[in-house]
């Protein structure tokens, strides 16, 4: 080891720490104070629903390909004219995210052909069980708004597939969709 190295090298390292004595303080108050986060950050996901209740998942497993973490598990039914959960022919009987592996990239989100699954600004995912952190359907799906009603049920938008899809319906179902930021 040179001189400069025993000598100097002690003394500006030092200087690091007084320098830093004089700067604002960014140490964050958390969990008391939460920060927001930005409107397009990936965190839970969430499965939303038509304004009359009904899912827009179709059990298709898309997302469940696109996964590059192998996170998402599905397994689709169908529907019947007594036990409708989705206005298409299947719906997700089925539906689990492992956050155990989810590495929170969306690209399941931009996989999904009917906006079926979507992303919250929900972040506060840790928990004290591995079973806690594999969500199922119910811990994912979007709540149920004014006017919904908790499937199954029949189609409520319209006479057929194309008013439903449409949107020509009576304004009772004309609601927000629920707030999932993408
Ligand atoms: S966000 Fe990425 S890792 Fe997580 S479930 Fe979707 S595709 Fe898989
Ligand atoms: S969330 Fe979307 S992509 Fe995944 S199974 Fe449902 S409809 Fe298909």
């Amino acid at each position: 080891m040179t001189l400069k190295e025993q000598l100097w090298d002690p003394v500006a390292g030092f200087g690091v720490t007084f320098r830093t004595m004089f700067r604002k303080v960014v140490t964050e108050d958390y969990p008391t104070e939460k920060k927001p986060t930005a409107p397009r950050f990936h965190g839970r996901h969430q499965l939303n629903r038509w304004p009359d209740g009904l899912e827009k998942c179709v059990g298709c497993e898309l997302c469940a390909w696109a996964c590059p973490a192998d996170a998402i598990y599905v397994e689709g039914a169908s529907n019947t004219e007594d036990e409708r959960y989705s206005p298409g022919e299947r719906y997700g009987r089925v539906y689990q995210i492992n956050y155990l592996r989810c590495i929170l990239c969306g690209l399941c989100i931009e996989a999904c052909p009917t906006r079926a699954l979507t992303m919250t600004n929900e972040y506060e995912l840790a928990d004290t069980s591995r079973e806690a952190l594999i969500y199922e359907k119910s811990d994912l799906l979007a709540p149920l708004l004014p006017g919904m009603e908790q499937p199954p049920h029949p189609m409520r938008l319209g006479e057929d597939e194309g008013d439903y899809y449409r949107g020509s319906f009576s304004e009772r179902y004309a609601a927000p969709e629920p707030g999932a930021a993408r």
